[in-house]
């Protein structure tokens, strides 16, 4: 199949190059000019665990190429798919959804012959209907179908995620997308991944329907957290003691500083803005989004109370600042909101993370970027762990004892036994651990 990615970031940098490891000719194009110069360069624009090798071998064999102009590859295209992003629009929390209508005009400009046009983006259920509107618009001869592809992969396992997904959706309303689709996806079929061909709108209502369960869990965990607090409970337990149950499952129940990222919290607000257009509000999802957005601050409180209610003039080390492990990914960051209280409460902030720093030193231009975790804690009065990258799991804590002023650990993810730490000679700071203090 000859494939087209519009957009080439995350999602379409991933699947453009897993689509062509299936043996499939891909183009990937994007609109960042110094993104494509630097994959035509031999580079990689993000950071996403074994994409460098997957990248290197797919365009060494000649099956995956990148461009800034769509025209060409588009019209040779068997499969057009729309990867741009979809932010949230400024102001009112609706999915922004310019990236992806720009992206239907230039494609229905450029169509020749049949071609199956499929948003993978995440956008809100409808959004194929336009994307029809605006391609038979700009090009009333055209043939087309349009089909909903949503992506399920998560930054730092995008790979593996995407070339063993839990199940493939495809959202159709014209019976000739099927066979492109089916082709498309045929090594996956091979290998049994669950493939649910639906309806469009279906289709892109379960992308945001998935999400905003699994936004909701991440935040019902963190409530029990709080709670385990107050009630003298360990979190790890409860989350062990409910998730073996197969009805409830064991992912996503890790109590931590609230989720974050490029996708949970502009997917969990577009959907109850969409709900809210439809006159169904998703109660449960609002109040999720709300739990969030406070959780992010109270977590920099904790540190604060950790010190004794008083930061001023006190150096904090913040281990971790991408959204998650494996990334550099700093989009809707826990780290950004603890850092602002913190630094409005008077501390100083140093910060260690393995990928992220480029992208977070645009957006937080103040703090004090170091070379490692120790350096971090370098004269630190609290180490505070805001993501659990595996280079945090094991420090050595009497080093870190000699060198910070105060030995508190505050451990936002619950990465280290309490006894451990405390016998080190640390105060210790869990989420939803009673200290018994
Ligand atoms: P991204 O910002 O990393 O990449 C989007 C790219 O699209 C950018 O490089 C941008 O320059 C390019 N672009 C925008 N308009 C263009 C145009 N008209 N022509 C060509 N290129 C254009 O975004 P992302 O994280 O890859 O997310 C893309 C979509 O996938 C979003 O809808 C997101 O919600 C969804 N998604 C993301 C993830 C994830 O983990 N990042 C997972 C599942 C789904």
């Amino acid at each position: 199949m000859r494939i087209v990615m519009i957009g080439s970031g995350y999602v379409g940098l991933v699947s453009g190059a897993c689509f062509a490891d299936f043996g499939h000719d891909v183009v990937c194009v994007d609109k960042d000019e110094a993104k494509i110069a630097k994959l035509r360069a031999g580079g990689i624009p993000i950071y996403e665990p074994g994409l460098d090798q997957l990248v290197a071998r797919n365009v060494a064999a000649g099956r995956l190429s990148f461009t800034t102009e769509l025209a060409a590859p588009v019209a040779e295209a068997d499969v057009v798919f729309i990867g741009v992003g979809t932010p949230s629009r400024r102001g009112d929390g609706h999915a922004d959804l310019s990236y992806v209508y720009a992206a239907a005009r230039e494609i229905g400009a450029a169509l020749k012959g049949f071609t199956v046009v499929v948003t993978k983006s995440t956008v809100p259920v409808g959004t194929g209907d336009e994307v029809e509107r605006i391609i038979a618009e700009v090009n009333p001869g055209a043939e087309f179908a349009v089909a909903s592809n949503p992506e399920f992969l998560r930054e730092g396992a995008a790979i593996e995620d995407f070339k063993r997904p839990d199940r493939i959706v495809v959202g159709i309303e014209d019976e000739r997308a099927r066979a492109p689709m089916e082709e498309v996806y045929r090594p996956l079929f091979l290998n049994r991944s669950p493939v649910l061909f639906t309806g469009r709108r279906t289709s892109e209502l379960i992308k945001y329907a998935a999400n905003a369960f699994l936004a909701m869990k991440i935040t019902f965990i963190n409530e029990i957290a709080d709670l385990c607090e107050k009630v003298g409970a360990d979190v790890k337990d409860v989350s062990r003691g409910i998730g073996l149950d197969n009805r409830i499952g064991s992912k996503f129940l890790h109590a931590g500083p609230g989720y974050g990222g490029s996708c949970f919290p502009k997917d969990t607000l577009a959907l109850v803005k969409t709900a809210q257009d439809y006159e169904a509000p998703v109660r449960l999802i609002e109040t999720t989004v709300a739990v969030n957005d406070t959780r992010k601050r109270a977590m920099a409180r904790k540190v604060i109370a950790a010190l004794g209610g008083d930061v001023r003039g006190k150096s904090i080390a913040l281990l971790g600042l991408t959204f998650k492990p494996n990334t550099d990914d700093m989009r809707d960051s826990p780290s950004l909101a603890i850092v602002q209280v913190l630094e409005d409460a008077g501390a100083t902030v140093r910060a260690y993370d393995p990928e992220g720093m480029e992208a977070a030193r645009r957006l937080m231009p103040d703090i004090v970027y170091t070379d490692s975790a120790y350096a971090a804690a370098e004269g630190a009065c609290a180490v505070v762990i805001v993501t659990e990258w595996d280079a945090f799991r094991a420090l050595d804590l009497k080093r870190l004892r000699r060198i910070m002023i105060q030995p508190v650990l505050v451990d936002l993810r619950n990465i280290y036994q309490p006894q451990a730490v405390e016998a080190a000679g640390f105060t210790y700071c869990g989420v939803g651990r009673f200290s018994g203090a």
